[in-house]
């Protein structure tokens, strides 16, 4: 694949990440993932326009790239240090999980719908991102791989997942939006000792559902 990204749209990236340090994303190394991850090389149509707004944009199967102050918020949250190994629950795009490569993550991934994961696990090693793609249910985890410095889930849930916290290193954190389908509350479960956790809370969002089960085609 030729990568089509130029001066244009990284001027337009980096207006991008002005504004996101404007809206409160104030962590450097996020901001510079920002202005070099090809955002729009990761939707459906190539429309310029709107890859760089501060919007969430369809993907197609029903799905959406994440807005990118969400994108960017979720990742202040996790508190990335370099090598840290983390575990993200809906791939969708890739566009998250290429900004925590693009930080020096360690990036496992998760999708349940075949479709989204066969077209990301082509595409980023294409543009030079290499994070370990599964096909498979998020609310299982991936308890082979277990345990992980941070959990990422890229959906709204309705509950937390046992086994996600199961998942989660001592000193680790799982961040999650948690709610009903119209608004979820973004928290951060933090693992204190092998029975202890303490949550902390972060505002409304609106995410697509986390859904149990797989989608083959
Ligand atoms: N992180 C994505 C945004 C994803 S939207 C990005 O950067 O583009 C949420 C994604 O979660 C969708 O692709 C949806 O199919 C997926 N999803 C929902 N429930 C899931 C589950 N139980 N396991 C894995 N993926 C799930």
């Amino acid at each position: 694949m030729a990568i089509n990204d130029n001066l244009r749209h990284q001027g337009m990236r980096k207006k991008l990440a002005e504004g996101l340090k404007i809206k409160g994303i104030r962590d450097e190394q996020i901001l510079e993932a920002i202005r070099k991850v090809p955002r729009h090389l990761f939707m459906e149509s190539t429309f310029i326009n709107f890859a760089y707004k501060d919007q969430a944009f369809p993907i197609g199967a029903g799905q959406t790239i994440s807005q990118p102050f969400t994108v960017a918020f979720q990742t202040q949250l996790l508190q990335i240090k370099r090598n840290d190994k983390i575990l993200e629950i809906g791939t969708g795009s890739g566009y998250q999980a290429a900004v925590l490569v693009e930080m020096g993550a360690r990036v496992f991934t998760i999708e349940r719908q075949k479709e989204l994961y066969q077209k990301v696990q082509f595409f980023l090693p294409e543009i030079g991102y290499h994070p370990a793609c599964f096909f498979g249910d998020g609310y299982k985890g991936l308890p082979n791989f277990a345990p992980f410095d941070k959990i990422l889930v890229t959906a709204g849930a309705t509950d937390i997942p046992e086994d996600l916290m199961q998942q989660l290193k001592i000193g680790g954190r799982l961040v999650i939006p948690v709610g009903n389908e119209k608004r979820q509350e973004m928290k951060v479960i933090i693992r204190l000792s092998d029975k202890e956790f303490k949550t902390e809370k972060h505002g409304g969002f609106v995410f697509v559902p986390l859904l149990k089960g797989t989608v083959n085609f």
